[in-house]
């Protein structure tokens, strides 16, 4: 049986207290949510924090509605960072608004990690490998490796670069609704787009520093009118991390022609990845067999899966292009 390391486990409830506390125990302390990902990290001795700070008992990370927004003049929907994926997924305002959101947190896992899972954990989700994501013994049995104990990438094969895949279904729907997250910490909140959190370093793939906290989600109203579409792949229908996931969202015209379409795909390389030229292949013309053709294409031009998950990368990459078709045919059936 795996055990978990001897560490102390602080219930803080007010964000001040949150960060006070984090400041105080530095790198020694890390902060948990749902804890969904970080227990069983933490059994295989990926984190060693000596202080979790718990986050769900802090009333303002709590809460979803429907808010002004001084740089958005419709209001956001703000879905804040504790609510559980169950929550966000059966709420009626996010199913109305967002449905593809919905799906995407009900696509998470299984249902007793989405009752305790959150939002806020799942953007800030640990990358994945086959050669991370092993107990302490079978890593060292390989002589570990550059994101964790070792210095040497076992799928590059260099000590340059991890490139650990991103694996968090609810991001790159987040994007292609215009999604913002904002963070706070000792240098007080900042707020940026869920497009720009995200950085291509498996070790660490956000932003988002250490000490900092994601308070909450902020979803633009206007982007309720795109039409939008979530497709996962993975090994099981249930519990499975993505082995791919592909987010669609397109503004349609009252006569079907596109004025802007988004596509994102996840679960290949360390962060999310927006699909390119697809304004300029789709904008005036109908979402039809032809342009949706061209743009699963162009997608299988744009994606390169590396051996970071255990499932053939050829194989992972012909399924991009069937993935993007079936988001796309999701959309025009709206
Ligand atoms: C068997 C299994 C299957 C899974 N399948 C999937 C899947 O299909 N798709 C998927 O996306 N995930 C999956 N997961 C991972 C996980 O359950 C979800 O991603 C979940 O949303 C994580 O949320 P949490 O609150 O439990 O995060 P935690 O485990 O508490 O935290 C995760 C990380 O986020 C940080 N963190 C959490 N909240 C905040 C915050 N508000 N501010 C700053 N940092 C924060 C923590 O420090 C930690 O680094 C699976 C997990 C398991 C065990
Ligand atoms: S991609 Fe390379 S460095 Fe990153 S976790 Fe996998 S083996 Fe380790």
């Amino acid at each position: 049986m795996l055990r978990l390391p001897p560490y102390q486990y602080h219930r803080p409830t007010s964000l001040d207290a949150a960060v006070a506390l984090m400041a105080e125990h530095g790198d020694d302390a890390m902060y948990v949510a749902g804890g969904t990902d970080v227990v069983p990290n933490m059994k295989h001795r990926l984190f060693e924090p000596g202080h979790l700070i718990a986050l769900k008992s802090i009333d303002e990370l709590k809460g979803i509605e429907e808010v002004p927004s001084s740089n958005v003049k419709e209001g956001v929907l703000r879905i804040s960072a504790a609510e559980t994926l169950t929550a966000v997924a059966s709420h009626p305002r996010v199913r109305d608004l967002f449905p593809a959101l919905a799906d995407a947190a009900a696509h998470v896992a299984g249902p007793q990690l989405r009752n305790s899972g959150t939002i806020g954990g799942n953007v800030c989700l640990d990358t994945r490998c086959t050669y991370y994501n092993q107990t302490h013994f079978w890593r060292e049995a390989l002589g570990f490796c550059l994101k964790k104990d070792g210095d040497v990438c076992h799928v590059t094969r260099t000590g340059k670069k991890c490139v650990a895949a991103h694996s968090a279904d609810t991001p790159p729907v987040l994007i292609t609704l215009g999604a913002e997250a904002v963070l706070v910490g000792p240098n007080g909140r900042r707020a940026m787009p869920v497009a720009d959190f995200f950085v291509a370093d498996g070790i660490v793939n956000t932003r988002r520093s250490r000490d900092e906290i994601l308070t909450e989600i902020r979803i633009p109203l206007a982007s309720a009118a795109c039409r939008q579409a979530y497709v996962k792949l993975r090994q099981r229908k249930s519990i499975d991390f993505p082995l791919l996931t592909v987010a669609v969202a397109a503004d349609v015209d009252g006569s079907g022609l596109v004025r802007s379409i988004q596509g994102v795909v996840t679960g290949l390389g360390s962060r999310p990845r927006t699909l390119t030229k697809w304004n300029d292949v789709a904008e005036g013309r109908a979402l039809d067999g032809e342009l949706i053709d061209e743009l699963a294409k162009g997608a299988h031009k744009q994606c390169h899966p590396l051996e970071n998950i255990i499932v053939d990368p050829e194989w992972r990459r012909a399924m991009v292009p069937v993935f993007v078709k079936r988001a796309l045919e999701q959309v025009t059936q709206e």
